[in-house]
């Protein structure tokens, strides 16, 4: 139940149709976890956890560098060579002390990620490698779990949500053999919010009861050319041979 707090904390939410009150209670009664902590992961969980997304599980396991500050706006200098995890944990629980926020600084490997993601009702992948993503998304086919995927590369960014519980494609459906990883690029800060927003948003939208006009980026990928002041969506179909996720 929500309580007079909660209708007057959330009220701009709950005022939406697509939301109200169960949609709000859905929200609290949801987990996500966050794997990654960078420019997308930051500001994708601190939407979740101010929005009022019961539990979240922040998952990394870098320390703050100086390069990081431009674009991962949940840390400052005083923060440097600290635990991603801790003081991200720390910023999102002075924003929404309601939401139980674990912070679990490990590598999510292809050994443990079914354990670890198993307990969350949604993933968000934001961290910059691709062997990452299809570990994400090898578990998340294995436990029905639907992921949110937010990449920026220089300029460019992209959003996609894979579930084929839901009747969408999973992401070797779109990339059946891992690209090769490509070496630290430029990239700009606001991209990174802009595609943590995203994400944050695709993952609100998954959560809420079904209603007509919410339609999550389900067999479609969002691409920001923010360079270009351009941004478009590409369908994604599923692939009736995926050796993932075919038949499901
Ligand atoms: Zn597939």
């Amino acid at each position: 139940m929500l309580s007079a707090l909660d209708h007057e904390r959330y009220a701009r939410q709950i005022m939406l149709p697509e939301v109200g009150q169960a949609g709000q209670q859905a929200w609290r009664d949801a987990s996500v976890a966050v794997v990654g902590l960078g420019g997308v992961g930051g500001p994708c969980a601190l939407y979740l956890a101010a929005a009022g997304v019961g539990r979240l599980a922040l998952i990394d396991h870098d320390r703050v560098a100086p390069a990081d500050l431009p674009r991962q706006i949940l840390f400052g200098p005083a923060d440097l060579g600290l635990l991603k995890t801790e003081r991200a944990a720390t910023r999102l629980t002075q924003a929404n002390p309601e939401v139980e926020v674990r912070g679990l600084s490990i590598a999510l490997t292809a050994d443990n990620a079914e354990l670890v993601l198993a307990e969350y009702d949604a993933v968000v992948a934001a961290g910059d490698s691709y062997a990452l993503r299809y570990v994400v998304n090898d578990a998340c086919v294995r436990l029905g779990r639907p992921w949110i995927d937010g990449s920026v590369y220089q300029g460019e960014g992209q959003v996609a949500v894979y579930a084929p519980a839901l009747g969408g494609p999973c992401y070797r459906c779109r990339f059946p053999a891992p690209p090769a990883e490509v070496a630290t690029q430029g990239v700009l800060g606001p991209l990174a919010g802009q595609v943590g927003c995203c994400c944050a948003a695709e993952t609100l939208k998954l959560l809420l009861p079904q209603h007509p006009r919410v339609a999550p980026l389900l067999g479609r990928v969002m691409l920001f050319d923010t360079m270009a002041g351009d941004a478009f969506a590409l369908n994604v179909p599923k692939d009736p041979w995926c050796p993932c996720c075919a038949g499901l």
